[in-house]
């Protein structure tokens, strides 16, 4: 069977992501790479969520917890409009280089189930990081598959975060609460 790395940023999104993939005939690892995810004990909260899915569904999660904000933040700056992008290039980019060095067949990432995350910067920057790689990056729209999603986290009594995962994420989702 092919062997899929997902890219997982935390419990959720990943649930219906992975019976997706499942069902078309991948095996799959997950891995987990977010030095997005501000402040640090939010990074664990959602840590902890992708092991206890992967505990749940039965397979490996592989992990780099080299977590440093200030690399992020100098790689994706606080630009207004490329910020989403340069941050999802950034963790594909991570995903299609350990995909091709632990022998993957393809990868691809949970971000492609949310209705709140940019789809043609998914799809593009997953396709440019597979080519620089030399691994199949794999993107299918998952939103309808969202709603389901969340049923699956809220039966796992997964962690469900409240924002994106940066620090500006947060201060968008609550500035006006
Ligand atoms: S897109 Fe958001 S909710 Fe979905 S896995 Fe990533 S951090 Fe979690
Ligand atoms: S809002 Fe989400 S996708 Fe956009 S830069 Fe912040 S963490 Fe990354």
């Amino acid at each position: 069977m092919p062997l899929l790395l997902l890219h997982i940023c935390c419990g959720p999104c990943a649930t219906s992501t992975v019976d997706h993939w499942r069902r078309e005939g991948w095996d799959l690892e997950g891995f987990f790479f977010n030095p997005n995810v501000h402040p640090y004990l939010e990074f664990g909260r959602r840590l902890q969520g992708a092991e206890a899915l992967a505990a749940a569904e039965a397979f490996r999660l592989r992990e780099d917890l080299s977590y440093d904000p200030a690399a992020w933040f100098q790689a994706v700056g606080v630009k207004g409009e490329g910020r989403c992008a340069c941050c999802i290039a950034c963790r594909l980019e991570m995903t299609a280089q350990v995909a091709a060095e632990v022998g993957c067949d393809a990868f691809s990432t949970s971000l492609a189930i949310s209705p709140y995350q940019d789809h043609q910067a998914i799809a593009r920057e997953g396709a440019a990081a597979g080519d620089r790689h030399g691994i199949r990056f794999l993107y299918h729209d998952l939103r309808p598959l969202f709603r389901d999603s969340r049923r699956r986290a809220r039966e796992l009594g997964l962690y469900r975060q409240q924002y994106c995962g940066c620090i500006l994420s947060e201060w968008e989702r609550y500035r006006d609460a």
